[in-house]
């Protein structure tokens, strides 16, 4: 039996799907239910009596449950549920003999925005600036402690950034919308409490919904890495299975990082909205994150390129479009 955490989320349920179409037993815990049938337990990380019962029966866990917020109030219920819950799902994994744990950290342990060398590899220094990096971070700490005193196997996997393909041309969504479409930009940084960045891109409203090419102040443009949520079960299945994942860490994403400037006129072109350049004050975001130590020793191979993600999400904007005219 394979616990996964976070089952209701993104990668979760796409893992859990993975793995029952193998013919394998897992068992969901999320606090919210997954709509997807199969045996879960809905509860929290931070509940001991939930944990309890979810890892009867268990030998493995994939614990990808966590509360991603950057939000300042949510601080408390973030290391809640990201460092004291961790603990205690390894504290129980422990004590019942799990064979293997795989824990989903995130590159923004590094971190990415403001990297001191690129590629960033496993060796880069770890020094998160946010504090859900910093949960992850600690995260970490906690798995390592558990592979120095007992005798589980361990994985870490730094996910890089994670989308299903269909939220990229989605405004509603949770990371694109912000990411790429001017408008929920700007409800965002209202929302963050940052008034300057809010203002300044009111001031790129053209009267009508359009997208967002973000840059730094010297105009160079945002690249980063986004990974297509089906590469990332992959490897997570990967660090499950293979016998040299035990007590490895490793980068998990797709192999190139992408650039907006590359991406956005792609994006336009498939929404047909027009494209707002913003600079934004700093140094912005420019990363490139190895994931050779991942290829090289587990064999992970991306699958899912940009323009095949791209392809994907205009398929799912025209059944939301449609879906939207029928009603
Ligand atoms: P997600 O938000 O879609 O899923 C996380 C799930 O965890 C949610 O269903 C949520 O209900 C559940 N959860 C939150 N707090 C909980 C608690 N206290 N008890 C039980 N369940 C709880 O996120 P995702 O994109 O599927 O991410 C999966 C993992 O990967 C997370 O650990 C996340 O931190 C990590 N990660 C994600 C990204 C990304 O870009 N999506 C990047 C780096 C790391």
């Amino acid at each position: 039996m394979i616990l996964v955490t976070g089952s209701a989320g993104r990668v979760g349920r796409a893992v859990v799907a993975a793995l029952r179409s193998r013919g394998r037993i897992v068992r969901g815990l999320d606090l919210r239910p997954s709509g997807t049938g199969g045996e879960e337990i809905v509860g929290s990380l931070e509940d001991a009596e939930a944990i309890f019962k979810a890892m009867d029966g268990v030998s493995d866990v994939l614990h990808l449950g966590a509360f991603m917020s950057w939000l300042a109030a949510d601080r408390d219920r973030m290391f809640a549920a990201n460092v004291e819950g961790t603990g205690r799902l390894l504290d129980a994994a422990s004590l019942a003999g799990v064979r293997r744990f795989v824990f989903a950290s995130t590159g923004e342990v590094y971190p990415e925005n403001r990297p001191e060398f690129l590629p960033i590899t496993e060796d880069h220094p770890l020094r998160p600036n946010s504090p859900y990096g910093l949960t992850k971070l600690l995260g970490e700490e906690l798995v390592h402690f558990h592979q120095r005193i007992g005798r589980m196997e361990t994985v870490i996997l730094r996910f890089s950034h994670t989308q299903d393909a269909a939220e990229l041309l989605d405004e509603e969504s949770f990371f694109s919308g912000p990411r790429f479409f001017l408008r929920p930009r700007i409800r965002q940084q209202q929302s963050l409490g940052n008034t300057a960045v809010a203002d300044l891109l009111q001031s790129h409203d053209v009267g009508e919904p359009s997208h967002i090419l973000a840059r730094n102040e010297n105009g160079r443009p945002f690249r980063m890495h986004i990974t297509d949520t089906r590469d990332m079960v992959a490897g997570i299945l990967l660090a499950l299975d293979h016998p040299k994942a035990a007590g490895g860490a490793f980068n998990l994403g797709a192999d190139e990082p992408v650039d907006f400037a590359a991406l956005l006129p792609k994006i336009s072109s498939l929404t047909g909205l027009p494209i707002v350049t913003v600079d934004f004050p700093g140094d912005g975001v420019y990363y490139h994150t190895s994931n050779e130590r991942i290829r090289n020793t587990l064999g992970f191979e991306a699958q899912w390129t940009m323009d095949r993600m791209l392809d994907d999400a205009a398929a799912a904007r025209r059944r939301r479009g449609a879906m939207e005219q029928g009603q």
